[in-house]
């Protein structure tokens, strides 16, 4: 996959180069170009923000650099074009999963008030933020997009490591884990998952997730109660027809 950045401080994507994401890159699974807007700038004084039209608080970046910027790194409008913005849709895993599709995808990392909406207008597909509240510029609104994207690309997770049965990925949390050693400071680990026996760990697990989002996220569980009340039935009919099947 193919990553430009448009961003005023690109050395904020250093650490990105760490961790799983960084051997990804190392790789070449994972392709990262951060490019400085300010260098499309042709203000002498190489300024890319101004005063607001209509007055206000704080300056805008102007549309010249910006314009220029996404234009020389995608001269051909091949990447999907997306500007961190609070007033973007909310990034979910839901869109993190459709994003992964992409080979190609541009980030705008937004400063100060914003942007001058016109390099929207012209420019961008899309506007994302990654929640109700406000940062001082989108370098880590990318970041925190790029790293939720790139663990769905193929190759960047080791095989031990799954996409598939985390938080998030069947509408549900995730179940409670622990490792060695079995007791510590005189706490031990559910009996079951000492048992061997895979379909009851599996049962455990399951009931453990829809009691954690029943408890602590009421609107997820609701959207998949039409499913889980189908599995229950079945269950009943199984256990109904003596174990069999239909
Ligand atoms: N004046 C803007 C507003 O009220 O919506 C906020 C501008 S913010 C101080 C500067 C930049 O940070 C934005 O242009 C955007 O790129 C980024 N940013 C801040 N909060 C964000 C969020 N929740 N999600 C995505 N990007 C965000």
């Amino acid at each position: 996959m193919k990553i430009k950045v448009a961003t005023l401080f690109p050395e904020s994507f250093d650490c990105m180069h760490v961790g799983i994401i960084g051997r990804a890159i190392e790789k070449g699974i994972l392709e990262l170009e951060c490019v400085n807007i300010r260098d499309y700038s042709k203000d002498k004084h190489r300024k890319t923000d101004d005063a607001p039209f209509g007055g206000g608080a704080g300056m805008v970046m102007t549309v010249q650099p910006l314009h220029d910027c996404v234009n020389a790194i995608d001269p051909d409008r091949e990447y999907r074009r997306i500007y961190m913005s609070p007033r973007g849709a909310t990034l979910c895993q839901q869109k993190v999963v459709e994003l992964s599709k992409a080979d190609k995808l541009l980030f705008v990392c937004g400063s100060y008030e914003g942007v001058d909406e016109r390099f929207i207008e012209l420019d961008i597909d899309e506007e994302l933020s990654i929640g109700d509240y406000v940062l001082t510029g989108g370098e880590l609104p990318c970041m925190v997009t790029v790293n939720a994207i790139a663990r769905y690309v193929d190759g960047v997770l080791g095989s031990e490591q799954s996409v598939e049965e985390e938080s998030f990925s069947q509408g549900l949390l995730e179940y409670p884990q622990y490792t060695r050693p079995a007791v510590f400071e005189g706490l031990g680990v559910p009996e079951v998952l000492l048992s061997g026996d895979h379909a009851k760990v599996a049962a455990w697990r399951r009931e453990k997730q829809l009691e954690i989002t029943r408890e602590r996220r009421p609107d997820m569980y609701e959207k998949i109660r039409p499913l889980i009340e189908a599995e229950a039935a079945k269950r009943a009919k199984r256990r109904k027809n003596g174990g069999k099947k239909g």
